[in-house]
């Protein structure tokens, strides 16, 4: 049951959006694992950094530049403790997952060799899959993905026997997004070191629902894009281990990320700055912050909760109308469900929820090779947050109920 003290109208009233309209009707904003909303509470922070201290970081004698600084460092030393990192300098801000995990395939070039293997999970987003092909492209490594089976679930017995000593390292996302299929990561991780290989996670989607340890679960790297819970678009992080950020040559060469240049040769700054080439998106990374602060604020154990028996109530519903057909039925799953309806496309039944004020998710979802296993071209994806409530659920079954009898 949920915690009593879980006041749902309260939260809602943080997010100024959920009271606007969508075709005349309130919104029902069901897409959250593509990027959730964000509270008035982290709004203000932005404002703020506009209104008083805009300015640009680490380089400035002046008072701007010295609040800036302060409160960037500050909002990363909030995101180490958040995920009980080790360093502040192995928390790098980035612009999201994307770029986390290209920093990391670059930089792998230089330690991959023709016929080393890198393990991909079936349920990767494409940003966990194109960045690693481009990296055998270059190395001559050879790509090979851990199966999974009608549930979503990997099928771990065959991550097991793909793990020898030619592999150098395993991708795997922590929550899948097209299924909300939360991996046995902490298996992954300590079997892959096991044989000697390093593992990034990719915690785009764990990050809104499950409070990772990074010291616990003692991943190589781990990422975040800030947008999928509660923060701005264009900041995320990228945890990595120290030795294995010492090791890795920057990304991108340019201001900030230097100790010395002349034309002769120059010299990295030390960590985080030598993966931080350029002027930061300074006010996403202190809204980042803000955005963590905002979520502790209601708990990760009182969100999962919730989240949980929205998931339940939504499949229950759902599965009721007949010829609907959810794909992902993992035990462990976070709250999102992919569906479709028998012979419907499912680009037309997101119009016409959308026609009701209720945005979802059509399509691939970034995941196509999860599509192809399911032989289906897309699907519809609503995915729950913790400010939404059983009746907007009432009013997606009522939607999908409406826009079958108006396709068939
Ligand atoms: C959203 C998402 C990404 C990509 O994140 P960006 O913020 O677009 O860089 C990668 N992996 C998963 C699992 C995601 O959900």
């Amino acid at each position: 049951m949920i915690d009593a003290a879980y006041n749902i109208e309260t939260i809602r009233k943080d997010f100024p959006i959920l009271s606007r309209e969508v075709n005349g009707k309130p919104l029902v904003y069901f897409d959250n694992a593509a990027t959730s909303q964000t509270p008035q509470q982290v709004i203000d922070v932005i404002v703020d950094y506009y209104q008083r201290y805009n300015a640009n970081i680490h380089r400035g004698v002046h008072t701007l530049s010295q609040e800036a600084t302060d409160a960037y460092e500050e909002a990363r030393i909030k995101i180490q403790r958040h995920f009980n990192i080790a360093k502040p300098h192995e928390v790098i801000f980035t612009s999201g997952t994307t770029h986390a995990i290209n920093l990391v395939a670059n930089g792998f070039s230089s330690f991959l060799k023709k016929g080393d293997e890198v393990l991909v999970s079936a349920m990767e987003h494409h940003s966990n899959i194109v960045p690693w092909q481009m990296l055998c492209d270059r190395t001559g490594a050879v790509l090979k993905v851990i199966p999974m089976n009608l549930e979503g679930e990997l099928i771990m017995e065959e991550y097991h026997k793909l793990l020898s000593e030619k592999v150098k390292l395993v991708f795997c996302n922590h929550v899948s997004n097209a299924l909300g299929t939360v991996n046995p990561i902490k298996e992954i991780i300590d079997a892959a070191h096991r044989a000697g290989a390093a593992v990034l996670v990719d915690g785009a989607q764990a990050a809104p629902h499950i409070k990772a340890d990074m010291q616990a679960l003692d991943a190589d790297f781990y990422t975040v894009s800030a947008h999928k819970m509660c923060g701005p678009t264009g900041v995320g992080m990228l945890y990595g281990k120290k030795e294995w950020l010492q090791k890795l040559p920057p990304y991108q060469g340019g201001g900030e990320m230097i100790a010395e240049v002349t034309f002769e040769k120059t010299t990295y700054a030390d960590l985080p700055h030598k993966f931080e080439a350029g002027t930061p998106n300074v006010c996403g990374g202190i809204a980042f912050g803000a955005a963590l602060d905002y979520m502790n604020s209601i708990g990760f154990g009182a969100i999962a909760a919730y989240e949980h028996e929205l998931l339940q109530y939504a499949t229950e519903k759902l599965l009721e109308i007949e010829g609907l057909k959810i794909y992902g039925t993992a035990k462990e799953k976070t709250s999102v469900i992919s569906f479709n309806i028998e012979g419907v496309h499912p680009y037309d039944i997101g119009t016409i929820l959308d026609k009701l004020g209720i945005a979802v998710r059509t399509g691939h979802h970034c995941a196509q090779p999860i599509m192809d296993f399911y032989q289906i071209p897309g699907t519809v994806r609503a995915s729950f947050s913790f400010y939404n409530t059983k009746q907007e659920i009432d009013g997606l079954v009522e939607g999908v109920k409406r826009a079958k009898t108006m396709l068939l």
